[in-house]
């Protein structure tokens, strides 16, 4: 079954493309039908909020909580924010999907302007990767880091649910979707 990458909003080509070059086959996920079919999903960047709220209206928020209990996940900045227990700067009526039990703080480095590109650090694997309005993780429970930027954690992994700060997708940097995907090949 192909991996789904949920279109609501955010980079949803740019994702499917680096799934595809590793191998896999990614389809748009909008509706719960299109979920059902797939075997993981990634949640790509954009603005949590706004995510949140076309979720609740396309009758995705329930499903898609269910699917990050039992399925690999992937989400990125947006994406990890909604995947996380709790959110320092959440708006009062941003749901969360959860999964993660992390906090996280949105916009920690400051609005639009203060996006930038930066080496990350995969454990020795660096890779080029853009941060926007990005979120920082400011307390990762009992998750692995899987990347760090000057040492504080950017990405993390608990059990199948994987989630980044950053967009790997809009770099091209592969090694987060190449760990995601082994994780999805070993369920
Ligand atoms: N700052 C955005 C938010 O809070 C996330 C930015 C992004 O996904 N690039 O939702």
């Amino acid at each position: 079954m192909p991996i789904g990458v949920l279109a609501l909003q955010g980079d949803v080509r740019e994702h499917i493309h680096l799934l595809t070059e590793l191998g896999s086959t990614a389809v748009e996920v909008r509706t719960v039908e299109q979920l059902a079919t797939c075997d993981a999903l990634v949640i790509p960047g954009g603005e949590s909020t706004t995510i949140s709220k076309l979720l609740v209206n396309f009758g995705m928020l329930e499903p898609v909580k269910e699917f990050v209990s039992s399925k690999p996940v992937l989400g990125t900045c947006a994406g990890l924010i909604l995947l996380s227990k709790e959110v320092v700067g959440r708006l009062p009526d941003q749901q969360l999907i959860g999964g993660l039990p992390i906090t996280v703080q949105r916009n920690a480095y400051g609005g639009q302007t203060h996006s930038f590109e930066a080496e990350v650090d995969f454990s020795g694997v660096s890779e080029t990767v853009a941060f926007i309005r990005a979120p920082k993780i400011v307390d990762v429970q009992g998750c692995e880091v899987i990347a760090t930027l000057g040492g504080e954690p950017v990405a993390i992994r608990y059990g199948i649910l994987f989630g980044a700060t950053f967009h790997p997708e809009l770099t091209g940097a592969k090694e987060l979707h190449r760990q995601f995907l082994s994780a999805v090949e070993s369920v």
